[in-house]
């Protein structure tokens, strides 16, 4: 069921009945299908689908598997979205999105994922893909020029990693669009739960659901979501690369959609009240968080999502090696890059994710050496404050 064809649903209702089809036992939810092609009776039968007059079980490959197929149409009905293609990771994904809409040169927006910034700084180019970078966000004026010469795809995460700063997704989309250009949005962060790009004017999303949408870090997978017209080139990449996810991570990544709504609202619940409990504690210089009013995109979070997420940066205050203290410190938060499991993880950027960067170059992306990233989990909150307030005790009593 697409949100298109059942507006009236919620999003709780939709990740538990968002799968259109039952299998012929009439399971309540579709089991694995753990084979890799499908018998017909005959030569028509098999042409009807090989050909795509019905859509129906092919070949594992090719994501004709009614485990994908039932995951994939969760997938659509979360995201407000006609269809959806789920691949093997979020990379996945996100390499087979430009394969097939980035051809006529891409503008990124602000910052965005590793992986995602060494294709577009270095494999692409060498495809003879354009890229363009606009560091500082969204710039109208800068856009405009990007536009005006005929680039094809406007690129941007919302919210970003590791500064957690906003982009106006209905305003990038509505300039965009007067150029004829596509907006695509990786709402790894913000989940479908969260935030809702495609309901703001963007016409692709696409997702780690190695993060929030699978939820228990154990497996890795990525979706792309649109219209039908948009989906339908990714299909043909996602074929030929081999990029499909297997039917056993469709049916645990289906189980995991289940509880989305759910472990949402508590990774949103949590992360607000850790943000205000941290905002004014000595040894912590800032807390960003878009659920604060003293986020600079605290309006414009207000606009566009419908929960704040689980991400929260910390700077600490004493720099570097006092942050790096804080992590080593915590109990209860795990040391490790991901996000958006039930456990809580901590991360340094300049030691992982930004730890190729020059300290320059992370300062001109507001990336700041005393920043800890903190992956809110599932924990009981108090016991999450009594383990961050113990690994920034020292620093209050100057004993670091
Ligand atoms: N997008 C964002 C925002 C991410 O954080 C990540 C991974 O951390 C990815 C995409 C890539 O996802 P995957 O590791 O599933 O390929």
């Amino acid at each position: 069921m697409s949100q298109s064809q059942s507006p009236h649903y919620g999003p709780a209702t939709l990740a538990i009945h968002g799968q259109q089809q039952r299998d012929a036992f009439g399971s309540p939810h579709m089991p694995i299908y753990d084979t890799t092609t499908f018998a017909f009776p005959d030569t028509a039968a098999l042409l009807e689908v090989a050909e795509g007059r019905r859509r129906g079980p092919l070949y594992s490959r090719y994501g004709h598997n009614p485990t994908i197929f039932a995951l994939e149409e969760t997938l659509a009905a979360l995201e407000g979205a006609e269809a959806a293609w789920a691949f093997s990771s979020g990379m996945a994904a996100i390499s087979t999105l430009f394969l097939s809409h980035g051809r006529r040169g891409i503008a990124c927006l602000g910052e965005v994922y590793g992986g995602t910034l060494g294709l577009l700084e270095q494999q692409l180019p060498e495809l003879g893909i354009e890229t363009h970078f606009m560091l500082e966000g969204y710039a109208p004026d800068a856009l405009e020029r990007l536009l005006a010469s005929g680039i094809g795809l406007v690129y941007l995460e919302t919210p970003t990693n590791p500064t957690l700063r906003l982009i106006d997704i209905a305003a990038v989309a509505e300039q965009a669009h007067r150029h004829g250009a596509l907006v695509a949005v990786d709402g790894t962060f913000a989940t479908p739960i969260n935030q809702r790009p495609l309901a703001l004017g963007a016409d692709l999303v696409v997702h780690s659901a190695t993060k929030y949408l699978g939820g228990h870090s154990d497996l890795t997978a990525g979706a792309v979501m649109g219209s039908a017209e948009l989906l339908a080139p990714l299909w043909r990449w996602r074929q030929n690369l081999g990029s499909v996810l297997s039917p056993q991570v469709a049916s645990l990544l289906s189980r995991s959609l289940r509880t989305l709504p759910l472990r949402m609202q508590r990774h949103n619940a949590s992360a607000q009240s850790l943000a205000e409990a941290l905002r004014e504690h000595p040894a912590i210089e800032r807390v960003l968080y878009p659920g604060l009013d003293s986020h600079p995109g605290h309006a414009l979070a207000q606009r566009q999502m419908s929960g704040f997420g689980g991400m929260l940066t910390l700077e600490i205050t004493g720099g570097r090696d006092a942050a790096t203290g804080v992590a080593d410190r915590l109990e209860l938060f795990t040391l490790a890059p991901s996000l958006g499991g039930a456990e809580s993880l901590v991360t340094q950027p300049c030691t992982t994710s930004h730890a190729e960067l020059t300290a320059e170059a992370r300062q001109r992306r507001g990336i700041t050496d005393s920043m800890l990233r903190l992956s809110i989990g599932l924990e009981d909150v108090e016991d999450l404050l009594n383990d961050l307030k113990r690994a920034l005790a020292p620093l209050e009593s100057g004993r670091c």
